[in-house]
């Protein structure tokens, strides 16, 4: 059987850290662009980094090119910001999720990666805080790679194929998310879409997305899926 490439999301779905993510973000955007404008009321579910800011600064006349052209600043400072401030906050890993990745990791039917709106320097931030090891996430597609979340999956599938150095084909790629926007882009590559009940969409929201499969918490995943 060919393996199958997992593509995991990182807040609400492996971890929750509990507002260190809209703290750094806010002392980000002051040194990049002078400005935090309403990040304390932005809804930051299922959106790429990218995506935020351009929400955020196009009414202060920030436009998508001029966001853009910050993004490789952005990261960098994000990343350390982040970085500085993590400590201070009591980061989790999601219901489950340790054990699932540790398992995966030392299984031959999974490879594994991400799939994040978080930009590339905050993502290993988050996870390593919440105790995963970063090693177990060889290829990822991230918030610094493009504004759109549906142009995310195919980066990673990409990158994966690189890497591994044999091809996956979209319908081996399992997409896990915590929100509509996940399930969303598991589609536009033609991934399986698996949406879980930890993070930032209410149940209502989830189901209207129509994944494959919902689950409560990732305890379950093995064992829906089959690995
Ligand atoms: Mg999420």
């Amino acid at each position: 059987m060919h393996p199958r490439l997992i593509l995991f999301d990182i807040d609400g779905t492996l971890v929750l850290t509990q507002g260190a993510g809209r703290e750094a973000t806010r002392l980000a955007m002051l040194d990049v662009f002078g400005t935090s404008a309403n990040i304390e009321t932005h809804h930051f579910g299922g959106k790429t980094d990218w995506q935020t800011l351009v929400e955020l600064l196009a009414p202060l006349g920030i436009t998508y090119d001029d966001v853009k052209r910050a993004m490789p600043d952005y990261n960098r400072v994000m990343g350390a910001h982040l970085e500085r401030i993590i400590g201070q906050y009591s980061v989790m890993a999601c219901t489950g999720t340790l054990e699932l990745v540790d398992y995966l990791h030392q299984h031959s039917s999974a490879l594994l990666g991400l799939v994040t709106g978080n930009v590339s320097n905050a993502a290993p931030v988050k996870l390593r805080a919440a105790n995963f090891d970063m090693s177990h996430f060889p290829v990822g597609a991230y918030g610094d790679d493009a504004m759109n979340r549906d142009d995310l999956p195919i980066l990673a599938l990409t990158r994966a194929q690189r890497h591994y150095g044999h091809p996956i084909e979209p319908e081996q790629v399992v997409v896990v998310g915590d929100t509509p926007a996940d399930v969303q882009c598991a589609r536009a590559l033609g991934a399986v879409a698996v949406g879980v009940m930890t993070g930032f969409a209410t149940r209502e929201a989830m189901e209207a997305a129509q994944p494959d499969y919902l689950l409560d918490d990732l305890t379950t995943f093995t064992a829906v899926l089959g690995l």
